[in-house]
């Protein structure tokens, strides 16, 4: 048994992991400041007497005694990291230094949920964790990319001086269920949409890509990552399956049945013409590979939101 700490617990993700957690017989200390989590998303952890829920921003230190530190606090959609950009900077930056201050004063495994956009604009195509990226330093979406590439800058400066035990992960688009109904992102904008038969709103002409992964395949490798010994990254977790947005859009009216229509408005500054991970170091270092193809995740996906909206009704 191991006393984890799971900061941005309540989010998506992050509720994924503290229920893990649980389920192998650990403590969890879930630590969150409710800017995008949601209590709905821990409410069914809430008896677990392992189980400890502690309303707290990470930009401020704590003191607690832990063995591993699953730092995934941050806002991830691009409207919510964007409503308060220095917020953001402040979390990647002053919240990662003070999560491996913690991990340095205590000896825990820290992983750091980092991202596919540390390679920007991507001009390498698949993705390896060998590209440096294409990174715009002073753009919309610069607080959140640069933000984690400091946090992972943080990252490697605490293990080569301080040998802090790390492990980095970058994580590529993911989706499931208990993803915020306002989270923005575009799954789950579009099968709400879909569900409500509005219109669907594809940003730009729809040509740009993503590779989008089930939320149960990313708690797997993200286990299997933080287990490995003598491997701290960074690693891809992703699907490699790329698709057009506009291609999203589609297979998920036809999923839905939904009489929505397709309407283009303008594509936001900066958004990445194409991406898809090289899961290569994945497997051959953790023996992970994603498994759940994208039908059969839209459809869980599709089945919890239909449930989230039956219940705003009542
Ligand atoms: P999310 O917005 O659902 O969860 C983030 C959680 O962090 C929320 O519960 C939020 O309240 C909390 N939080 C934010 N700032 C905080 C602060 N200062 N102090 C304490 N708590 C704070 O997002 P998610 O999709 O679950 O993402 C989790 C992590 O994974 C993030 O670090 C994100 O950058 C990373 N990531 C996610 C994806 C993805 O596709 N979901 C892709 C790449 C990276
Ligand atoms: N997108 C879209 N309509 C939406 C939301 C997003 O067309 O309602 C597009 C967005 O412009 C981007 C892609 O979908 O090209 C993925 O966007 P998301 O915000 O989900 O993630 P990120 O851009 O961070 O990969």
């Amino acid at each position: 048994m191991e006393r984890a700490l799971v900061t941005g617990g309540a989010g998506f993700i992050g509720s994924y992991l503290c229920e893990h957690l649980l389920n192998q017989g650990n403590e969890v200390i879930c630590l969150d400041n409710f800017f995008t989590g949601n209590k709905r998303n821990i409410l069914h952890l809430m008896d677990n007497h392992r189980f400890e829920l502690i309303r707290h921003d990470i930009t401020q230190p704590i003191l607690l005694e832990v063995d591993r530190i699953y730092h995934f606090a941050c806002p991830a959609s691009p409207i919510h990291y964007q409503y308060n950009p220095v917020k953001t900077i402040k979390t990647n930056v002053m919240g990662t230094i003070n999560m491996l201050g913690l991990a340095k004063r205590v000896k825990a495994r820290i992983m750091l949920a980092s991202t596919s956009e540390v390679y920007g604009n991507p001009q390498v195509h698949p993705q390896p964790e060998s590209y440096w990226g294409n990174v715009n330093p002073i753009g919309p979406r610069s607080c959140y990319d640069e933000g984690k590439r400091v946090a992972e800058t943080l990252m490697m400066d605490y293990y080569r001086q301080s040998k802090v035990d790390i492990k980095i992960i970058r994580i590529f688009n993911t989706y499931g269920p208990r993803m915020a109904i306002n989270d923005g992102r575009v799954v789950s904008n579009f099968i709400l949409q879909a569900l409500r038969n509005q219109d669907i709103t594809v940003y730009g002409d729809g040509s740009q890509t993503r590779s989008f992964c089930y939320i149960d395949d990313l708690v797997d490798g993200i286990f299997k990552m933080m287990d490995a010994d003598d491997f701290i990254g960074p690693v891809n977790l992703g699907n490699p399956q790329e698709f057009t947005i506009l291609e999203l859009a589609e297979k998920i009216i036809d999923l839905t049945g939904s009489r929505s229509k397709i309407k283009f408005l303008p594509l936001p500054e900066d958004d990445p013409v194409q991406r898809q991970p090289d899961i290569t170091l994945a497997r051959e270092k953790l023996g992970w590979e994603p498994r759940v193809q994208i039908d059969e995740g839209l459809v869980s996906t599709i089945q919890y939101f239909e449930k989230v909206l039956s219940e705003e009704d009542r």
